[in-house]
């Protein structure tokens, strides 16, 4: 149970470091897996909740006073009042380390780009395009691409199934796809460790209230299918899932690539890899 963050996911695409989401552990996970926060200078918000904004403040005032020099944060609205809360919560804590020599680039000069249903972007070496999707607040997908391999990876954000999302995420490389509702492990490895709440099979009544915000193995399936991508990342597992149970479930409707995610997991998208 405590092998896993928050939600976050490291792209490495033209040459640059984006981080999508920075859940629990994303600073953590990046120095474990050989990303380096300092060169991550573009973040992507897919929505506010907890455990995909966890380790955002860890994240800007380490990566800054490890030598990070500019940042931009694109997501929902609100995601403006996150940036400020920097300044508000720590600003002695900015100007402490300012006095050992920090300089102001990367922290007093974030930049905050807003996301909505319109967005799309572009630099010379990636773009990436919204999606708004079905959450219980503003969410999106994001669907990026390499511009010189054309290489194209979805990220689905908190969503229950949407046929809209099928045709944002056609014929991708890769789908990492919102699989939160997935059935519990009889594994009792980590019994001692796993809330009761999370333990067993989940009610009627809480299935239902998490179908309206999540997918479940067979939505994220079906969706993968009818996108046409080569590769299904099934992620943001509650604890205690059974993975294979997820994968066959998956599998029902879905004959590309399947995997669940883990912390540190790497996809390279480089057929010669
Ligand atoms: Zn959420
Ligand atoms: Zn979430």
């Amino acid at each position: 149970m405590t092998n896993r963050g928050g939600t976050s996911v490291s792209l490495s695409i033209g040459g640059e470091q984006i981080l999508v989401d920075c859940g629990s552990l994303a600073v953590h996970r990046m120095l474990e897996h050989g990303v380096n926060p300092t060169e991550v200078e573009t973040l992507f918000f897919t929505h506010h909740h907890i455990d995909h904004t966890a380790d955002f403040f860890q994240f800007v005032i380490s990566s800054w006073s490890l030598g990070r020099e500019s940042l931009t944060v694109y997501g929902p609205k609100g995601t403006e009042r996150f940036v400020n809360a920097i300044y508000d919560l720590f600003e002695d804590d900015i100007q402490y380390r300012e006095w050992f020599g920090h300089g102001a680039k990367g922290i007093r000069d974030i930049d905050v780009v807003p996301v909505d249903s319109e967005f799309s972007m572009s630099t010379e070496r990636w773009s990436v395009s919204a999606l708004p999707v079905e959450h219980s607040i503003e969410t999106y997908a994001y669907r990026f691409t390499e511009t010189s391999t054309g290489q194209t990876c979805v990220i689905s954000g908190d969503t229950r199934r949407i046929d809209e999302l099928s045709e944002f995420a056609s014929d991708a490389d890769l789908l990492v796809q919102d699989c939160c509702l997935a059935p519990t492990s009889t594994d009792s490895t980590f019994a001692d460790h796993i809330p009761n709440r999370l333990a067993g099979p989940i009610s009627d009544e809480m299935r239902r209230k998490h179908k309206q915000n999540h997918c479940d193995p067979e939505d994220a399936g079906s969706i993968a299918a009818e996108a046409g991508v080569d590769r299904l990342v099934l992620t943001h597992l509650l604890p205690n899932r059974d993975h294979d149970a997820m994968r066959k479930k998956a599998r029902t409707v879905f004959d590309g690539e399947i995997e669940v995610a883990a912390d540190g997991m790497c996809i390279s998208l480089d057929k010669n890899n």
